[in-house]
């Protein structure tokens, strides 16, 4: 029997860093960010769908999506980004479904789907096993600031548009504090990893 770990935390917080110490060890990852922007190239299903929604305005000179200007939007706006979210995530989920599905006829052991929204959006349901990746305010902000090269108060609406990260906690089989250097959290990684194969 295959087994589905959701993986997920807050912006920042260190999803993708875990996600690699799977990938690693082999096990399939999907990437629920990387299918919506897939699907959002010119000629995908989510392109025009967006546009209808938020105008040319938010497409670039090379006819992309200018993701910048679109994070810029519905940060700022509580209604547009739920808007943004109806539209996308049914496609969304419709992709992570067929991808299970190919796994699981491939007698895969373990796949991960590592999706920021995985409570709020219910794939928790579909989940053996969830892990939160949790980060301290500080350096999450920080971290933010830094990556994302923008403002404090720019990175502080973005965190507090999300659930906070003590909330997902709450409603994880696992958490991993990633506020540290890489190597802790790797100690961290294996340990549930040990339990989680019992
Ligand atoms: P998002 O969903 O917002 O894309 P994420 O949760 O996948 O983010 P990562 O991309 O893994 O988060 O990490 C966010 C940033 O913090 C990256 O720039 C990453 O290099 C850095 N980072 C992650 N973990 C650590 C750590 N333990 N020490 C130092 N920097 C870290």
């Amino acid at each position: 029997m295959m087994k589905i770990i959701g993986l997920t935390g807050g912006i920042a917080s260190g999803k993708s860093t875990v996600a690699k110490f799977f990938q690693r060890l082999g096990a399939k990852v999907i990437n629920a960010d990387n299918i919506y922007k897939e699907l959002s190239k010119p000629g995908k299903i989510l392109y025009n769908k967006i546009i209808s929604e938020f105008s040319g305005a938010i497409v670039g000179p090379d006819y992309t999506i200018d993701w910048q200007h679109l994070a810029a939007i519905v940060f700022n706006d509580d209604i547009k980004r739920k808007r943004l979210n109806d539209i996308t995530h049914p496609e969304i989920k419709r992709a992570i479904g067929i991808l299970i599905d190919k796994y699981r006829m491939m007698n895969e052991p373990y796949i991960v789907i590592e999706v920021p929204l995985l409570f709020e959006s219910g794939y928790n349901t579909i989940c053996d096993e969830t892990i939160v990746v949790t980060v301290n305010p500080d350096v999450q902000i920080r971290r933010l600031m830094n990556r994302n090269n923008i403002d404090k108060q720019t990175a502080l609406k973005m965190i507090n548009a999300q659930m906070p990260l003590t909330e997902k906690s709450k409603l994880s089989t696992y958490i991993i504090d990633n506020s540290a250097d890489l190597s802790k959290t790797e100690t961290q990684f294996y340990d549930i990893l040990d339990q989680i194969k019992r």
